[in-house]
This record gives C-alpha cells, structure tokens and sequence, in this order.
C-alpha cells in the first residue's frame, strides 16, 4: 500500500535532501516551494524523485505563511492521494540576521508567519488525515531555538515556538497514532548560508567540536530515523556538530 509524506520547502537545501529521501523511503511526495525560481527546480525534483524510486510525487506551489494557501496545498495531497497523509514535514523557513533595532514589523512578522505560524496552519490542517494511523509530524527548528543567536531575535523566537508546539502536539496526539518530533539542525551548508564567504565559514567551522559545517544529508538522515523510530515521541534531535549540547 502506498504511503504519503507532504513536505513545505521541499525545493531547496534540506527541503531538497529531504524530499529525496522520503522517496527513497518509499513515500509519494508532495513537493511544495513558494519562489517562482524555484518551480522548474522542484519539477525536475520530482521528475528525479520518480524516475529514481517509482514513487508518484505532486509539485505544489503555496506561500505556507499563509492559512489559505496550506489549506490549499492539503487539498491538493488528499485530491492526488487519498485522504491519509502518512508523514508531514514542517520545513520551509526564512531568516532575516538583522539587528533588532533596525529591523522592520513587515520583516520579523514574515520570519515568524514562516517559521512558525506555518507550522501551525500545516498541522491544524493536515492532522485529521494523519490520525488513528501510525504516521509522523517532523517540524524543523534550528539551535535558534535552543540558545539565543545575535541578530535572530525573530528567528530564534519562532524557533523556540516550534519546540514548544512540538512537545504540545506530541502529548495531544500520543493516543491517536501521531509522533511529533523536531529536528533543530546546527550550521548546515545550504542557500541559507549563501551570504557568508568562505573566511566567515572557515572560522565557523572552527568554531565546532566536529571541526565542520554540516551537509543536508545529515539533516535528512536524521528525518528518517525519527520516521522509522515508533517509541520517539515530543524529542527534538540536534544535528549539530556538538555546537550546541542541551
Ligand atoms: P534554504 O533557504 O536553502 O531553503 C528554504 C526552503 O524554504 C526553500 O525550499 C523555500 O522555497 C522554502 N520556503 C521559504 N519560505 C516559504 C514559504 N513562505 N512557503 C513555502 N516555502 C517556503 O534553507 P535551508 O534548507 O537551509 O533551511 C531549511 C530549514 O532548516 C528552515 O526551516 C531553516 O530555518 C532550518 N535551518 C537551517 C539551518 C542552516 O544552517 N541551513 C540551520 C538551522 C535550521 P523556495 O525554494 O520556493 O524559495
């Protein structure tokens, strides 16, 4: 029987990495982006992902900051697949890394409607499919969320939501067949670091116990152990290098 996972960001990065390898797991994929260069690189995901795995996927673009187009985006996964969503990964995410001071009320609420609002518009609309079937919620947080960071006060708080909302779910959900964990990835070479030049990332590096910047493959790794683990239940698993030791 065919499986559904829908992931938000699936496009880039670790979306990407993710989205690849709940295809390899088996699951179809609904695919979601926002930016329009980004339409033709989840395509041709997907176009990859199905020739790769012999799994059917669904490319959907919706602003998941916003109710109306996650409600849109479900709608499209049970249209496509039928009306049990196996696995839901919350990973779409933006950051601003600006000073708090200056930064604008438009900026940190697009990085808290993102970051965290989005989480709550994806599962309040897509947990009446996941109940009362073994299935899976994986919200990504960040070290954001578990310590504070220089100029992502924004970032941080909807960071620190999404444990929050995590372990909330988790409790609530534990008797009808849900899991929900985080994941609260340390530095992870993706586009998000694409503003910082190799120097900046040399010294960052050093700055890890593990003496390196992390790969999505780390990322997407830990995803599939949180899908196959049944006991894993309101944890958030941090990939990071031993940069940030709770
Ligand atoms: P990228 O910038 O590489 O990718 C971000 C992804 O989020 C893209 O797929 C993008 O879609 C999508 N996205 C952004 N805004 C929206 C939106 N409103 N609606 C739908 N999709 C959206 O970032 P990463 O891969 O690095 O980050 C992925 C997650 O991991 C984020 O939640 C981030 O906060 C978190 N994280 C990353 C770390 C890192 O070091 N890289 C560290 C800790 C946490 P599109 O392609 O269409 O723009």
């Amino acid at each position: 029987m065919s499986k559904t996972a829908i992931i938000t960001g699936g496009s880039r990065g670790i979306g990407n990495a993710m989205s690849r390898k709940l295809g390899e797991m088996g699951y179809n994929v609904v695919i979601n982006y926002v930016s329009d260069t980004s339409k033709v690189i989840s395509e041709d995901l997907a176009k990859d992902i199905e020739e790769k795995y012999g799994v059917d996927t669904l490319v959907v673009r919706a602003d998941v900051s916003q109710y109306e187009d996650c409600e849109a985006l479900v709608k499209a996964a049970t249209d496509k697949f039928g009306e049990e969503i196996d696995v839901l990964v919350n990973n779409a995410g933006i950051t601003n890394n600006s000073n708090f001071l200056d930064i604008t009320k438009e900026k940190y609420t697009a990085v808290i409607n993102t970051n965290l609002m989005s989480l709550l518009h994806m599962c309040h609309l897509t947990l009446p499919y996941m109940v009362d079937h073994d299935s899976c919620i994986i919200n990504t947080s960040s070290i954001g969320g578990l310590i504070g960071v220089v100029n992502q006060a924004d970032y941080c708080a909807a960071k620190s939501g999404v444990l929050g909302l995590t372990r909330a779910l988790a409790l609530e959900f534990a008797g009808r067949k849900v899991r929900v964990n985080a994941i609260a990835p340390g530095m992870i070479m993706s586009d998000m670091l694409k503003g910082v030049n190799q120097e900046e990332l040399n010294a960052l590096a050093a700055g890890i116990p593990l003496g390196k910047i992390g790969d999505v493959s780390d990322i997407s790794g830990c995803m599939e152990y949180i899908i196959n683990a049944p006991y894993v239940t309101g944890q958030t698993i941090s990939p990071n290098g031993g940069f940030v030791m709770p």
